[in-house]
């Protein structure tokens, strides 16, 4: 596949991309001439990046509405609440098989360009080509809800694979603590991605690989966020969105939010959905240079901005192209002609009203899903043609 005259965030300077056996084979500032039989797609005024890198979520917790209705001292206390308070709707998300919630889990991150997620919980055991999903990690819930957490950061089999947990997701004493008590307990010094971090301090930050910035869902349950500013001297800073439980679907909104915090710059921000995220989980994608990963997205300028100006305004809508492993995943209709050929396997849908073709049976997933759940929380912005 051969993608002609796109421009990298950041630079006025358009590229030309080569594509072979899932991965970047050339990168030229003149256009490249395909050969007969090769997929070429020329584009005009179109931005390029790697497939973003979310790394917190539950796919399978995507058809949940946000559950809350105050602020909270820290996310026991919130769970406790949302369990008592909501039954009957958790109940009733819980009717659908789990496959079919992972499922579309997997299909929100796509639809906003993602195309790697760290899926956090019990592996999901079904393969899935859409996009990657990340589970070589060792995911232990919290020091909070995981029974025996001690004896599984200590499990000698399980020391290859970095710790993926939630930490510090409060405000109060006790969430500092639980961060101390984790710290104090990695007794075989594994390598900790802690996950929310918003009572960590900078010598906590320290004992961590990584920590996952969720600023949404933060907002949300405690009206606070993790000093970023600070812990960003002390740790690699990832970025994820979690589930649709405590935040909104679209990685885009979140991406905005964050950057209105001002709590990193432009490029760190970046960073955190793309190199640092495949840095930490050992990826072969996250850049655009030549040997990685063929995972790459292709949006159209929404604004007369540019630069990060222009990053930042884009949303699911603006989405041209979405490439995963050499792949093409997604595609807007602005590219029907070229794609004619490989319509077949794909499926229509609207995105605030404009025409993206999606892989797979969107349609049908979700029809299924209604099947358990006849008002299932799915995006209002996302509608399927007659
Ligand atoms: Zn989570």
């Amino acid at each position: 596949m051969i993608i002609n005259n796109v421009k990298p965030v950041n630079s006025n300077q358009p590229i030309n991309i080569k594509i072979s056996d899932g991965k970047i084979a050339e990168i030229s500032s003149s256009p490249i001439i395909a050969e007969n039989e090769v997929l070429h797609l020329e584009f005009n005024n179109g931005i390029i990046f790697p497939g973003l890198i979310n790394s917190h979520d539950h796919l399978d917790f995507n058809l949940f509405p946000q559950l809350g209705s105050q602020l909270y001292n820290n996310y026991t206390e919130w769970g406790k609440y949302i369990h008592e308070r909501y039954k009957p709707e958790i109940a009733e998300v819980l009717k659908i098989p789990v496959e079919l919630r992972s499922k579309w889990g997997i299909y929100k991150n796509l639809l906003c360009g993602v195309t790697t997620v760290i899926n956090h919980g019990e592996k999901l055991g079904t393969a899935n080509d859409l996009i990657n999903v990340f589970e070589d990690s060792h995911c232990i819930h919290s020091v909070g809800f995981e029974k025996r957490w001690k004896l599984k950061l200590n499990n000698p089999l399980k020391k290859h694979l970095p710790v993926n947990i939630h930490v510090g997701e409060g405000v109060d004493l006790q969430s500092k603590n639980e961060i101390w008590q984790l710290i104090k307990w990695n007794i075989l010094n594994r390598k900790l991605v802690g996950v929310h971090a918003v009572a960590m301090t900078e010598s906590q930050a320290e004992e961590f690989e990584a920590v996952v910035w969720c600023p949404q869902s933060n907002y949300f349950l405690l009206n606070k966020t993790a000093l970023i500013n600070l812990l960003k001297d002390h740790t690699n800073i990832l970025f994820g969105t979690d589930s649709t439980l405590t935040s909104e679907w679209d990685m885009w909104g979140h991406l905005q939010s964050a950057r209105k915090s001002r709590l990193l710059t432009d490029n760190e921000l970046y960073n955190t959905v793309t190199i640092n995220a495949a840095q930490t989980w050992r990826l072969n994608n996250g850049g655009i240079t030549q040997d990685k990963d063929a995972d790459l997205v292709v949006t159209q300028k929404s604004s007369n901005s540019d630069g990060f100006d222009a990053f930042y305004a884009i949303t699911p809508a603006d989405l041209l192209l979405v490439i995963h492993q050499g792949e093409i995943r997604l595609f807007d209709e602005e590219l029907l002609e070229q794609l004619s050929n490989i319509k077949e396997d794909f499926s229509k849908i609207y995105i605030n009203g404009v025409c993206k073709y999606v892989q797979g049976n969107l349609p049908g997933l979700m029809a299924d899903i209604r099947k358990y759940h006849p008002n299932a929380n799915f995006p209002k912005s996302i509608t399927i043609p007659d």
